[in-house]
């Protein structure tokens, strides 16, 4: 109460921000009565896309929302576009609950067609609503969603500035401006601050209702095997009544200028904007979301889906950091998922080792002190690559702890598909393993944290055959072969240390 007072007092977002640019979406809400219909009205638009799909509370006909990616516009001109849609549409400033009844009037009867836009803009390129000068008040408060992701309780500060993630972005809506259902796909929670404008309305289903929705919504969109979950990922919209009538738990919440909404891991959540407005929004992570946020990962890999930071990433540095600071409760939720790892990933080293991939070299930092052991090696000269930014070119995983790179193409493979890759050419030419630590250094990491861990969970090797360190020098010296380090990367790299 006090600090959004004192706060709103002393900072006016919109002055602020107002010179920002930031590209439109904009969702056609309306007569639409089925998918070409819709397509054939914006054969112009070239950069259309995607759906959006909305159903009327009788499910009897489907509706179909437009999703354009616009042209750029002002903050200005987006004001003045959405105070001429809410003329357009209401005679004077309505209420969120009669917002909300023509909205859902439109969809259902159909007799106009309204379009709409929002924006979403990422504050590291545009600046935050929050203060963030070091002399401005409440630029250190836990609140301001720059200083959140940072605070020792979300292990997200472990995993440094990342756009979309633990760098918050503004979302800028208009009357009717529509997110439909979703949920972060790492599960994450977040939270959501209404800097300025008209309310919001929320829409939320709890993460435990998730088997109940997906039969639910697979049912009502004839999905046909596609899972119902999945379906709620290609921008759908189904009305709360609706998933009410089925027994889905519907919560609807409305957020006012100057309030907080934060969303809970795994919740589903739609959002429908009352007027113009501008909120900001960002995750935070408490360590009970590790078990949650590993599984996501897992799925995500299988399905190929790109993921905007790397879970490896996060397990490594999370373990390294509070190790040192004897963290027990982390380092107890930590300790299972970081054995579960260590255990994939050394039985697809072995597997790939004995498929006939010899040829290996080391990469990363030149930390030596990032793990436990290094300070009484001598400094080796790793190849500075930085492999969180490489991607899997099938599964498009981010490597973090090793991959797979093709000497003659810039590809790179995480391990588990280039399994699959030597299986099907029954050839390992020309393919070469690089890995950011040893067996050993994984080992000493994951006893180092089972050992500091609350009630010591015993260490022990769950793999089914013993396993051989990386070839050092390999007998069969001629397919080591040096990659070419432009085509990894094209920043300047030391050369590859092979080991
Ligand atoms: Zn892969």
């Amino acid at each position: 109460g006090r600090y959004r007072q004192i706060y709103r007092l002393s900072t006016p977002l919109h002055s602020e921000v107002s010179r920002l640019r930031f590209t439109l979406t904009t969702v056609k809400l309306g007569n639409f009565q089925d998918r070409h219909a819709a397509a054939e009205t914006c054969d112009t638009v070239r950069a259309f896309t995607g759906y959006l799909t909305l159903f009327d509370a009788s499910c009897t006909v489907l509706m179909w929302l437009l999703l354009l990616q616009g042209k750029s516009v002002s903050l200005t001109n987006f004001f003045r576009i959405a105070r001429n849609t809410m003329i357009m549409c209401f005679n004077k400033e309505p209420g969120a609950a009669e917002v909300e009844q023509e909205y859902w009037r439109i969809v259902e009867q159909r007799h106009c067609h309204v379009a709409v836009h929002y924006g979403k803009v990422d504050t590291n390129t545009h600046g935050s609503g929050f203060p963030v000068g070091k002399s401005e008040p409440f630029s250190k408060h836990g609140w301001n969603l720059t200083v959140l992701p940072n605070n020792s309780g979300s292990i997200l500060r472990h995993l440094g500035a990342v756009p979309g993630v633990t760098i918050p972005w503004l979302n800028i809506g208009m009357v009717f401006s529509t997110s439909c259902w979703s949920r972060d796909q790492n599960r994450l929670p977040y939270i959501d601050y209404l800097h300025t404008g008209a309310d919001c309305i929320w829409y939320s289903i709890p993460a435990e209702e998730k088997v109940k929705l997906d039969k639910v919504v697979h049912t009502l969109l004839q999905a046909n095997g596609t899972p119902g979950l999945e379906m709620l990922e290609k921008n759908i919209m189904i009305s709360p009544e609706v998933l009410c009538r089925e027994g889905i738990k519907v919560h609807r919440t409305v957020q006012q200028s100057g309030q907080f909404v934060v969303c809970f891991p795994g919740t589903f959540v739609s959002k429908v904007c009352c007027g113009y407005s501008v909120s900001e929004t960002v995750h935070f992570a408490t360590p009970q979301w590790m078990n949650l946020g590993y599984e996501a990962a897992k799925d995500l890999k299988c399905r190929h889906i790109a993921k905007p930071f790397s879970m490896e990433k996060l397990l490594y540095q999370i373990a390294t950091a509070e190790s040192k600071r004897e963290n027990g409760h982390i380092l107890t939720t930590i300790s299972a998922l970081l054995k579960d790892l260590r255990n994939i990933e050394m039985r697809q080293r072995q597997e790939l080792y004995e498929a006939g991939l010899l040829s290996s070299a080391r990469y990363g930092t030149h930390d030596n002190s990032l793990l436990p052991g290094d300070g009484r090696k001598k400094p080796r000269k790793w190849l500075a690559l930085e492999s969180s930014e490489r991607r899997c070119q099938t599964c498009q995983h981010l490597c973090y702890l090793s991959m797979v790179v093709q000497e003659n193409e810039n590809v790179v493979f995480c391990l588990e598909c280039a399994l699959r890759y030597v299986e099907n050419h029954k050839s390992c030419r020309g393919l070469k393993m690089m890995y950011r630590y040893d067996e050993e250094q994984i080992n000493s990491l994951v006893k180092q944290v089972c050992g500091k861990a609350l009630g010591k969970t015993t260490e022990k090797w769950n793999g089914a055959s013993p396993i051989k360190p990386p070839p050092k020098r390999g007998p069969r010296k001629r397919e080591t072969v040096e990659v070419s380090l432009s085509r990894l990367s094209s920043s300047h790299l030391s050369p590859a240390a092979v080991t």
